[in-house]
């Protein structure tokens, strides 16, 4: 009988060491157990083989009735399992259904009432271009990347440099000389598998933004160039995608959700003119406090989510300015211009 029972455990050693198919050795197992029930009908009462495996067919039988029972609990299971997954995801929805591992990966989103499970379907389901892989960049591609946000493009025709690693957490010592888009999507792959990763390795001009633009859900920019943000917001403006637009100087930052076609302004609305040269210093001429871009673009991922999940209230007509100095943040109300050169319903006088 021990016999037995050392064939069936080899078989199982096997089967699991080999990694074959569960349902291979479960049935060499049953065919292992109907040959011993076999052997019980068809010998005589006193063979050698029938009393070295129990004398009687009945414990035999008994085992192979509960063992029925087990694998047909099981199969029930699987069943009503698989009934309640495809019940919680409509059909045309199927292509965002979510892996174990991605459900235990966004598990502290989906418990959250304002995100669950159609918010956490509606972050796979976004496309986000982000205009800049620098200190604003850093925060804002990791997060939306951790929160699960499904397409990320970035364009930045810079290479790292070892002076941007004070604050552009994103890249590393060992990524001085490359474009910071592939250093960037590289970090993005390594932190989550399921996000699809974009990178454009060039400067964004006014030829191919509209085209670009237009294969995004949202844009968030993060350059420190007034000539680039603008045509960013001339482009947005035009192809009617929300703008998350974020800015820093020395300790200050700040930040809006643009979006004319939700009733806010544009950034031309607010700042109208590119200012004259020397009167808005950038970061590497006016310093920049390496923790500022993180608290910033973390607040800029966080108002993508909310404004890809219907979560809270963007800060459509908000600019909320943070300064670090004296850890003080105000919020001032802005509103649409009629005469703005962008969006303007108008003719400027
Ligand atoms: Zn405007």
């Amino acid at each position: 009988m021990l016999l037995v029972f050392i064939l069936a455990g080899a078989l199982w050693a096997l089967g699991a060491v080999l990694g074959a198919p569960r349902r291979l050795w479960l049935s060499m197992i049953g065919f292992l157990w109907a040959g011993v029930v076999l052997l019980h009908l068809v010998l005589p009462q006193t063979a050698p083989l029938r009393l070295a495996t129990g004398g009687s067919a009945a414990p035999w039988l008994l085992l192979g009735g509960f063992a029925a029972v087990v694998l047909l609990y099981r199969a029930g299971l699987r069943r009503v399992r698989a009934r309640a997954v495809a019940g919680e995801a409509p059909k045309e929805q199927s292509s965002r259904a979510f892996s174990d591992a991605e459900l235990e990966r966004y598990a502290r989103h989906i418990i959250l009432r304002e995100v669950g499970g159609p918010g956490q379907r509606a972050l796979k389901g976004a496309s986000v271009l982000v205009i800049g892989a620098g200190g604003l960049g850093s925060p804002v591609m990791s997060y939306l990347a951790a929160a699960g946000v499904g397409t990320i493009g970035v364009i930045d025709d810079d290479e790292v440099d070892l002076s941007n690693l004070q604050r552009q957490v994103i890249h590393r010592d060992a990524d001085i000389g490359t474009p910071k888009v592939h250093s960037a999507a590289a970090a993005v792959r390594a932190l989550n598998p399921h996000v699809q990763m974009r990178p454009y390795a060039r400067r964004l001009t006014d030829d191919i933004a509209a085209d670009l633009f237009a294969e995004y859900d949202m844009i968030l920019d993060g350059t420190d160039n007034f000539a680039t943000r603008h045509l960013v917001n001339r482009t947005a403006v035009a192809t009617g995608k929300p703008l998350i637009s974020g800015a820093l100087a020395q300790w200050e930052g700040q930040l809006s959700v643009f979006d004319p076609a939700n009733g806010a302004p544009c950034y031309a609305c607010i700042f109208p003119d590119i200012p004259a040269a020397g009167l808005a210093p950038s970061c590497a001429e006016a310093g920049v406090m390496g923790p500022l871009p993180g608290v910033i673009g973390a607040m800029m991922a966080g108002e993508a989510i909310k404004v890809i999940t219907g979560a809270g209230t963007p800060l459509r007509g908000t600019l909320l300015i943070y300064d670090a100095l004296y850890a003080d943040a105000r919020r001032i109300q802005i509103k649409r211009r009629a005469d703005c050169a962008v969006c303007g319903t108008k003719e400027a006088t």
